[in-house]
Order: structure tokens, then sequence, then C-alpha cells
């Protein structure tokens, strides 16, 4: 079984060309993360390889660490759990926020970190995978609920642990819920393809009902390695989702989202979710604004449905309202007006039940 392989945790273990890349800003603020308890630098050498030198590289910029994050890392919207994980957390490792689906936080590691990540400042802290006696609340939590249908494996990359780990967790919450059906969240198919073989297709594959939710950002990411790792999930029979977090310089034109999602299609993986940022600290430099991000939709729908597609193929561009309001779809219609804040003008997107939350209107 192949395993994660080492991280690059420096900038002077970059390939050449990247490493001289590094802009003196660029290399301070690197160096400087740890001691300020801010998101590590990691990457996989896959990833690293897929990236060019230039400064606005899409690969480049999605884990080069970047001195702007320190500008938005206190601001009046950076919100250190973006999503209110912690108003949903039935025990520590459990987030239960829709009636009948829940969100594990396995734990582990992540093979390289996100430079946007919306969970940045827990991964600062990092954490193991799940423990038995961090597991033994949430089998009783399962095994009280039969409402639960769908839990998701997420939390740090569960696919960073070895498949026997994997397949024990499995196979204790079938125990404690027989029909629970899995969605095994991970970015491992893209940052570290050989971990992903043929035994971790099949063993997944015994796990049924279960699928696979595969964070990707731009066609690049779909190199032959991602290509295959991905063929041997649909090979086994196993549906791949497909999340995409929007992002400023990265991903945001019509052209790449639709590249994008046609290369997903086409390799029989289902656009999912396109996802706003989340208001995670630091992050903000990353952050389309909401009136930018709802032109590009509609541009994307144009060119889509111009090309013969259909517009269900297309994911929904979505959001969490910050701080806990749960996931909505973005239209015009979601935002029910725009007021100025101490912080800046916001924009008040609506909740499914007409509560009002704010989420900045402009970028950084
Ligand atoms: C996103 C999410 C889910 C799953 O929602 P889907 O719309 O089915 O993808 C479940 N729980 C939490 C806490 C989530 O954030």
């Amino acid at each position: 079984m192949s395993r994660t392989g080492a991280l690059i945790r420096s900038i002077d273990k970059l390939p050449a060309e990247l490493r001289d890349s590094a802009s003196a800003a660029e290399r301070a603020f690197a160096g400087g993360l740890d001691a300020a308890g801010r998101l590590p630098f990691a990457v996989t050498p896959h990833f690293a390889s897929l990236a060019r030198p230039e400064a606005d590289d899409p690969i480049r910029r999605q884990f080069f660490p970047d001195p702007r994050e320190a500008l938005s890392e206190t601001g009046p919207f950076a919100l250190p759990d973006p999503l209110g994980e912690g108003r949903y957390r039935v025990s520590p490792r459990l987030v239960h926020q829709y009636p009948d689906r829940v969100l594990l936080l396995a734990g582990g590691a992540c093979a390289g970190y996100c430079r946007y990540c919306f969970r940045r400042v827990r991964m600062s802290g990092g954490t193991s995978f799940i423990t038995e006696g961090e597991l033994e609340p949430v089998l009783s939590y399962l095994a009280a609920r039969p409402e639960i249908r769908e839990l998701l494996v997420s939390g740090e990359d569960p696919l960073t642990a070895p498949d026997r780990t994997l397949e024990g967790l499995f196979a204790k919450l079938r125990r404690a819920a027989g029909t629970l059906a899995l969605r095994v969240c991970t970015r491992v198919p893209i940052t570290e393809p050989p971990r992903l073989g043929p035994a971790t297709a099949a063993m997944m594959s015994a796990w049924k009902p279960l699928r696979v939710s595969v964070h990707i950002n731009h066609p690049r990411e779909l190199d032959a390695e991602a290509r295959r790792a991905l063929g041997f999930l649909s090979a086994a029979g196993i549906p791949v989702l497909v999340q995409t977090v929007l992002l400023k310089g990265i991903n945001d034109s019509a052209e790449t989202l639709a590249a994008l999602f046609r290369d997903c299609l086409d390799l029989g993986l289902k656009p999912y979710y396109l996802f706003q940022l989340d208001l995670a600290p630091g992050t903000a430099h990353f952050r389309v604004p909401l009136g930018r991000g709802l032109a590009l939709y509609r541009e994307l729908e144009e060119r889509w449905t111009t090309a013969g597609g259909k517009t269900a193929e297309l994911p929904p561009y979505a959001v969490d309202l910050p701080g806990g309001g749960g996931k909505i779809r973005l239209s015009e219609q979601s935002i029910a007006g725009t007021e100025n804040r101490p912080g800046g003008p916001v924009c008040l997107l609506k909740g499914p039940d007409g509560s009002l939350w704010p989420y900045p209107a402009e970028s950084a």
C-alpha cells in the first residue's frame, strides 16, 4: 500500500525553480509562520510539481505563504470558526447541523495546507486521528439517532491515514448505525495521487453506500496521476463528487470554471458545489466579491448552455452563512440588501428561515 510521502515544509526544499521564485517578503513571511502560530507551510512534492514559478500561478498561490495573510488575520470580518462548527458540535469530533447528516472531524493530517483553508485556525494547532475514546460518544450518538442517514468523514484529510485505520473506523461506524451512508471528504487524489491505488478503492468499495468528495479548484490539478487515482474510484463504482472554492486570481473566470467542470464531467465526476470563500482569518485576499461572483456564475451558465451543456450539470454556487447559518444556494435573490458596518459594507444574506447574515461586500 502506498503511503503519504514526505511533505515539503520549507521554501528551500521546493524544486529549484519554485524555490528561487520566492520573493524576500515571501521568504520572511514563510520563515515566521510557526513562531507566529500561523497555518504552517506544507505541500506535497506532487502538488508542488504542478506549480509554475510565476507569483500569480494558480497552483503556486494555493500553497505558497503570502504576506497578505497577515493583513486580514484580525480584520472586522475574520471568523476563527467561519462555519460555526462549534455551535453544532455534539461531541469533540462530531458536528450535527442538518437533521439527517453529520460531519465527523476524523483528524489525522492534511497532505499539504491550502492557504485559504476555512479550518485554518484549527489546522494551525494540529490534531491526531480520532481515538477510540473520542469515537465512543460518536458511536452512541449515531446509535440513538436512526434519522441520521449519512456521515461525512472529514476534518483534515482522512486519506492520510492508512487503509486499515480507515477500515476500522468504517466498521465501527456501521456497527453503530447499520445503514449509515459514508462520504469521504479528501484532497488526496489531487495532492498525493499515488496514495489512492486499486487496493484503497477496493477497500472503500466494500463499504458502500460510500461516496468520495474531492476538493478540486483548477483544471491543471487534474494531471495524469490525479486522473489515474480518480479512475480507480470510478472503476470501483464509487461515486465521486467535486467541491470547488471560488478563489480570486486562481479560478475566478467563467472560462477556467467551465474547463474544470467539463473535465470533471468527462472523468465521470459530479461537480457538486462551487463555494464562495468562508471568512477564515488571513484569507481575505482570496475573496471574490459576492456581486462579482454572482455575475461570474451567470456568465458561466451562459457559456455552458451556449456550448450545448445543461445548467443542471453545473454545481450550485453556494455559501456557508458566516458563523453557522448553514449552506445556502447563492443567487441575486439571496441578497436582501447592503449595509455599511464599521468594518465596511456588507451584503445581508437571507438564511433558510428568513434570518439575515452579513457577508462583506468587498474583497481585500
Ligand atoms: C456541508 C455539510 C454537510 C453536508 O451537506 P451537503 O449539502 O449534503 O453536502 C453536513 N454537515 C455539515 C456540518 C456541513 O457543513
